[in-house]
This record gives C-alpha cells, structure tokens and sequence, in this order.
C-alpha cells in the first residue's frame, strides 16, 4: 500500500450548505493550516526540511524561502512538542507574519532567543494537569498533556526543555522535546484533534473528534497504540501524517520513511472501528470539512 492509495477525495467528507468550509492542508511532518473564516492556524509547521547532512553538521538554519513560500499567513502557531522537525521555523513564520504562538516553556524559550516579542508568545504548558485554553477567531483551543513516543530504543529523543541556549541557531539535539500536548481545536460546529506524536496519555480522554491528524512515525513502538488511540479519541476520521521522510526538500514531494507500516496502521484502526474512514493527503493537498 502507498500513501498515495489511500489518498482522501475532494468527496471525502460531507460539506455543509450553510457555511463556508474547514480547510486543512498538510505542510508535511506534523504540520498543518487550519482556515476558516479568513483565520489561519498552524500546528507544527516545518518546511525548512533540513537534509539528512545538514541535521547532522548543524547547526540548524530556517530556511527563509520556504517560510515565505508555504507559510505566507498566519494568525496563531501552535507547537505540540520543540523537537526540530515541530519547532524549527515557528520563531521565524512567528516574526514573517506577526502570528502568536501557544507552547511550552521550551517553546517559550526558543521563541525568547530568536527575538520573538514576549507579547508574541503564550505559555500554554499545563498547570496541575488541567489543559490550557486559548481563543484564536473562530478557533477555540484546548492543549491536552500528552507525550511522545519513545521510538529510540524505548527512549523519548532529546528529552528535557529547551532552557540553557542563549541564542539561535541551535544544533538539532538541542530541540529538546519539551512538554508535549495534543491540541483539541474546535470551529464551526467541528471538532480536530492534533496528535503531533504517536503516543497519548491515557488519563485524558477525548472522545468524538471529527477529524484526527495522527502521526504515524513511532507507532509501531508506542504499546498497544492503535486501541489506545481508538479508545481515547473515538475518531470520525483520521488523516495520516508524519509518515513521510522529511530529511527531503518540500519540492521532492512525500516520500515514505521507512518501517511506517501504513497497512498494519490501517487495518488496525479500521478493524476497532470499521466506519472510521483513514486517509492520506499528498504535500500541500488539503480536505475540506
Ligand atoms: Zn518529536
């Protein structure tokens, strides 16, 4: 099975009449634009696509061109987690559109040393377990503790905040992963969950999302993940993200990375649930709901 045999239609989910449409387009990795009503969200966003080489040399520069080009508007930037492939470009698109940014205190920190206006920059990091919220135009936001999944030999990569870095550009093992939430969004009577890595906690469930932009990469290691996000969530829809190797620049396409074990995902999900539909969007292809 290729991505691309699941691809969603234009057909896939119904419209209403009586109001303009949810767009949702996949920028690659985690990351996605969310508009409705002339407002534009964006969750993870990362287009600098740093090769392979690059990651490794470091350290790591956003790619001005690519942010310009992918990410022209934004009213509110949202970072699940502060690894480099979710939080690489959120301070640069933060200062190219002016958009405010909701994340951790590592994210705050990042935002911090790369110039980002404090007033810019909203700490959304759970206090006692409770998720913060946060109003953006038609958007309302919950940030739900969650966590990433620890794919590294049953380890979480880089763990820890970005805290003790006085200035950017930082090395790619510098993007320490920091608090990491799924983000509950709701707008015009629907509701989308962000789960910007493949594990969740179990203690908050969320059930009766309309669309889930899942992350597929670590959820082969991630025990028991599909019941447990099927459970939690009791998803509509999924849309499979984070699947594609993102060490490729934004023109070569989406390509696998290897091991994602997109049929087994698929299976899975659909087997719990077999009206649950599951599907793909090729880079920068988009569903309307
Ligand atoms: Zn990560």
């Amino acid at each position: 099975m290729r991505p691309e045999d699941i691809a969603f239609r234009a057909s896939s989910f119904d419209l209403p009449t009586d109001r303009a449409p949810i767009r949702v387009t996949w920028l690659g990795t985690a990351g996605f634009a969310i508009e409705h009503g002339g407002f534009t969200l964006l969750i993870d966003p990362y287009v600098t696509r740093s090769s392979l080489l690059d990651c490794a040399r470091g350290p790591l520069l956003s790619n001005a061109d690519a942010v310009q080009r992918f990410t022209p508007k934004a009213d509110a930037i949202i970072t699940g987690h502060t690894h480099f492939d979710h939080a690489l470009d959120v301070p640069s698109i933060a200062l190219a559109t002016g958009a405010k940014v909701y994340g951790s205190r590592s994210c705050v920190h990042l935002c911090r040393i790369a110039g980002v206006p404090e007033a810019q920059v909203m700490d959304v990091e759970s206090r006692r377990g409770e998720p913060a919220r946060a109003d953006v135009g038609p958007f309302s936001l919950r940030f739900v503790p969650s966590v990433h999944s620890a794919f590294l030999f049953g380890r979480i990569p880089m763990p820890g905040d970005i805290s003790d870095c006085d200035q950017i550009p930082l090395r790619t093992n510098h993007y320490r992963c920091g608090a990491v939430f799924g983000v509950d969004i709701r707008v015009a009577g629907k509701r989308l969950y962000h789960l910007g890595s493949a594990d969740l906690l179990d203690a908050h469930p969320e059930r009766d999302v309309d669309l889930l932009l899942m992350c597929v990469a670590g959820w082969t290691t991630t025990p028991r993940f599909v019941p447990r996000v099927m459970g939690a969530l009791r998803p509509g829809a999924v849309l499979l993200s984070h699947w594609d190797n993102f060490f490729t620049p934004m023109s070569a396409g989406a390509t696998p990375l290897p091991a994602m074990q997109l049929p087994r995902l698929v299976d899975g999900l659909t087997a719990i649930d077999p009206s649950v539909q599951v599907g793909t969007v090729p880079l920068l292809g988009h569903v309307e709901l």
